[in-house]
């Protein structure tokens, strides 16, 4: 049963705001839901922006995150193309940048973030990737260019290294880190996934400094401590920045997120929640707040946020999981990598089927699975329960983790 009177509001129509849409509709909340985003597109799902749209784009090969009938309900508005850019929170009211204003009864900030600028002279001149009109745009350019330095050796990074060296483009990749994708894998993963990138053709630098960038005709040249690279297109894929600016500022939390609780309310405040990227979240499973940019996250927040303000309180708290798919090859990651913990291969890593978890005083605290998703939801399992498994065992591929978990 809905107790607000006035609509539902769900600011940013991304993964969570379109499935916090979803959720309240599913649950069958009758009260009137206003979805706002900033694009003018009707949300569309992400991961394929750095993986197969890129290869070859085509709007009509983005695949919509609500059915039409969502869309259509009668209890739904959607207004694309104009942000909400202020918020009273006393009179509940939101104000667009078109200058519309929007009451509400119940609030979900689902705004996600935007891509991190590159913060030396020049970093403006270099491009993002975070959504539709971003790809639809390095897409463009990537038809002409001969090419493109990419700096960040992060996910999107290396996704965009592979699609562009797909499309026959010379690739550099500038990265700060000693090694790829340094946060997400363990040293042995990202060593092995350099390899395949450089066998690719792929120039990966790595403890590189960008110090500046300069436009000289139609080129780029981005001088660093390693020296100078020239290129036809700079992407900065250097992390993201969350998209705060309309939350209360008194619900920041040190991760640079909004602070909810398990069911994604807001601290401090009824009625107000947010989700995905933007919600710094108390997670139980880590005892802390956490900021989490995973799809999954942002796919299951807004479901318990959705049951809670239908009347069923629920909770949700995610073991992150994320995937890639880069030269052929799936990789998932379940947990966070800490460079304290120890390597366990089951196999060669990197070869089809095998993974690397990784321990911490003998509990297992995740891995990547190489090409071996059927896995993922039993390595979960071992890392959510904290297990403690012999290495010996971990390391056998004999011993099925089903078995284990
Ligand atoms: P990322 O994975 O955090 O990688 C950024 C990389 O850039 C890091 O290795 C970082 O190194 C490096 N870096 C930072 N500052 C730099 C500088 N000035 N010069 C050179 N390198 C620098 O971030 P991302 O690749 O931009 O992607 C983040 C987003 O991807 C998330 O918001 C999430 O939504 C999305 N995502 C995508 C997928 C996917 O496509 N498969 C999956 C999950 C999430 P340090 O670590 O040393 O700072």
């Amino acid at each position: 049963m809905v107790h607000v009177q006035r609509p539902i509001l769900i600011v940013g129509a991304g993964q969570a705001g379109a499935r916090s849409l979803r959720a309240l509709i599913d649950e069958g909340v009758t009260a009137p839901i206003i979805l706002a985003g900033d694009e003018p597109h009707e949300p569309y799902d992400r991961p394929p922006l750095s993986k197969d749209l890129l290869k070859a784009f085509n709007p009509k090969n983005a695949d919509p995150l609500c059915p039409a009938e969502v869309l259509a309900a009668p209890n739904v508005e959607i207004k694309l193309g104009d942000p909400v850019t202020a918020i009273d929170y006393e009179a509940r009211v939101a104000t667009t940048a078109a200058g519309e204003t929007i009451d509400f009864g119940s609030l979900i900030i689902a705004t996600g973030g935007r891509s991190r600028a590159l913060p030396v002279p020049g970093g403006d001149l270099c491009i993002g990737l975070r959504n539709m009109d971003d790809c639809a745009r390095l897409s463009q350019e990537l038809d002409t260019a001969k090419r493109i330095v990419v700096i960040g050796g992060g996910v999107i990074g290396l996704e965009v290294a592979d699609a562009a060296r797909a499309r026959g483009i010379d690739v550099t990749v500038l990265e700060a880190g000693p090694r790829v994708m340094g946060r997400i894998l363990p040293p042995t993963a990202s060593h092995w996934l350099a390899k395949r990138h450089q066998a690719n053709g792929t120039d990966i630098r790595t403890g590189i400094t960008v110090n500046r960038i300069d436009k000289i005709d139609a080129h780029y040249a981005v001088e660093t401590d390693q020296g100078l690279f020239e290129a036809d297109i700079v992407l900065a894929a250097i992390g993201m920045t969350p998209n705060t600016e309309i939350a209360p500022t008194d619900a920041l939390g040190p991760g640079g997120g909004i602070l909810t609780d398990t069911s994604g309310r807001i601290a401090g405040y009824d009625n107000l929640y947010a989700a995905g990227d933007v919600a710094e979240s108390f997670n139980p499973h880590f005892g802390a707040h956490l900021r989490l940019e995973t799809w999954r996250n942002a796919d299951r927040q807004p479901q318990a946020i959705a049951r809670t303000i239908a009347g069923n309180p629920a909770e949700y708290a995610e073991i992150p999981w994320m995937w890639t798919d880069q030269l052929g090859h799936n990789l998932q990651v379940v947990g966070f990598w800490t460079d304290t913990s120890e390597e366990v291969p089951r196999g060669v890593p990197g070869e089809h089927g095998s993974s690397l978890f990784w321990t911490c005083d003998g509990v297992i605290k995740g891995g990547v699975l190489f090409d071996n998703g059927r896995d993922r939801r039993f390595l979960e399992t071992l890392v959510q329960n904290k297990a403690v498994v012999p290495t010996e065992s971990l390391a056998d591929p004999e011993l099925r983790l089903k078995k284990l978990a």
